[in-house]
């Protein structure tokens, strides 16, 4: 399979190249050159089939012979050792949960899977590859975790100093090995800011592989489809028409259900739900994009106010607002409100979220007020103790913490210390 850029259609990568260097020289996305339905016969009897086969069979267009078959399915071994259970907690709406990987966070799969391929790939190469990622929180423990050990591969991440929480600080400053945190004393965009240089300075990549691990990366990008058909497995036999309400931030995981559908899963319609970053919200309504600086909130890993995922959307449907339309709608919520939900949705049903997947749940009964008979999903991104300060306050009480968020909380931080990027440049020079 080959990839193109979504900046200039003849300028193509293989699927190593593209998750090697993450972004094509012209800076544009890469997308697959084609996305081929698979057969019928495996939506008919995708119920017979296990999370494994699905993945390999729903992938492997995509890893072409760059992975050869039995790798891949080591591969996917190791990524969906999990569960991710379709819960249904009102009538006519259920909730997928993707927190129950290692960090809690749904990026787990992505990041597990974007590791797996690197080492794949860095096997018999002189230099090693070094993955340089800028965190709110949730993507930093993730990637982390995933790429632990990872031969090959050093990762080296870089978080705002006091502003992520104390479990999130933990998952990325504890592990040690091929994983370095970078403590900066700055905000996000401080740190995001500091991996663009890098990336752009010709004496770092001069003696550097670097590469990103966000959701532009394809090997973290497309395994998200899983999650999908996992879900249209659980719930085929309901024989009802299905919607996935996915609250979005850089809209990677909305994106690639819809990958899901162009590999010919019934779905009826998506839902981008977000907080008050509202860029595609306000598309949708008016067919204008403004791009707008992030404004914080309680949902931070969808603070986004230019997604980066939205023009393989729009490339999707072929770059045409009226079928746009007819598959994605798009709301944005306000804190309160999404307060109000989690509140709602444990006094009445107990089911507790995180204000992300609060966010998903608003949309859904956003949607549902119009289509009442529609059976909708929406995503659970989080487990509700990763944000922990939140959820306390919103609920009155404190959930319990789970056993792999204890065993981190034990170990000790080892983070380095940075003000500017000259240091950044300094340690990676270094290393
Ligand atoms: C990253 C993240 C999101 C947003 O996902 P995108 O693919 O960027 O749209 C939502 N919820 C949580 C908890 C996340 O970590």
């Amino acid at each position: 399979m080959n990839f193109y850029s979504l900046n200039n259609r003849n300028e193509t990568a293989t699927f190593q190249q593209a998750v090697t260097h993450g972004i094509a020289p012209d800076k544009g996305l890469y997308f697959p050159e084609e996305i081929k339905p698979l057969p019928t016969l495996f939506f008919e009897e995708i119920e017979r089939l296990s999370n494994n086969e699905i993945a390999l069979e729903a992938i492997q267009q995509f890893t072409g012979e760059e992975i050869p078959p039995e790798k891949l399915k080591k591969i996917l071994g190791q990524v969906l050792d999990f569960d991710f259970p379709v819960v249904e907690i009102e009538e006519n709406v259920a909730v997928l949960e993707l927190f129950h990987g290692p960090t809690m966070a749904f990026k787990d799969v992505g990041a597990r899977f974007m590791a797996n391929c690197l080492g794949h790939f860095s096997k018999g190469k002189e230099s090693d590859i070094t993955v340089l990622v800028a965190t709110s929180g949730d993507t930093g423990g993730a990637v982390a975790n995933g790429f632990l050990g990872v031969e090959g591969v050093n990762v080296v991440i870089l978080y705002p100093s006091g502003k992520v929480s104390e479990i999130q600080e933990k998952q990325l400053t504890t592990l040690g090995q091929n994983i370095t945190a970078l403590e900066v004393g700055g905000t996000f965009d401080d740190c995001q800011r500091m991996v663009k240089t890098a990336f752009l300075d010709e004496d770092i990549t001069s003696k550097r592989v670097l590469t990103s691990a966000n959701s532009i990366n394809v090997a973290r990008w497309l395994p998200q489809l899983f999650y999908f058909l996992f879900a249209y497995r659980q719930l085929k036999s309901k024989k009802k028409e299905i919607v996935f309400s996915v609250p979005s931030g850089n809209f990677g995981n909305i994106c690639a259900g819809m990958v899901a559908q162009k590999l010919g899963m019934p779905v009826k319609h998506f839902i981008a739900a977000t907080n008050v970053n509202g860029t595609v919200p306000e598309f949708m309504r008016t067919g204008a994009y403004h791009p707008k600086p992030s404004s914080a909130t309680i949902s931070n890993a969808m603070d986004v106010g230019d997604p980066s995922n939205f023009v393989r959307i729009q490339q999707l449907y072929g770059n045409d607002f009226n079928t746009l339309k007819e598959n994605l709608s798009s709301y944005s919520f306000t804190d309160e409100a999404t307060k109000l939900a989690m509140k709602k949705l444990y006094d009445r049903s107990g089911y507790m979220t995180d204000p992300h997947g609060a966010v998903g749940y608003l949309g859904l009964k956003k949607y549902q007020k119009e289509h009442p008979h529609i059976y909708g999903v929406f995503l659970e991104t989080a487990h509700p103790v990763k944000f922990l300060p939140v959820v306390e306050e919103t609920l009155g009480f404190a959930p319990e913490i789970p056993p792999q968020i204890k065993k981190v909380m034990g170990k000790e931080k080892i983070a380095r210390k940075i003000s500017d990027y000259e240091e950044l440049k300094q340690f990676l020079l270094k290393k």
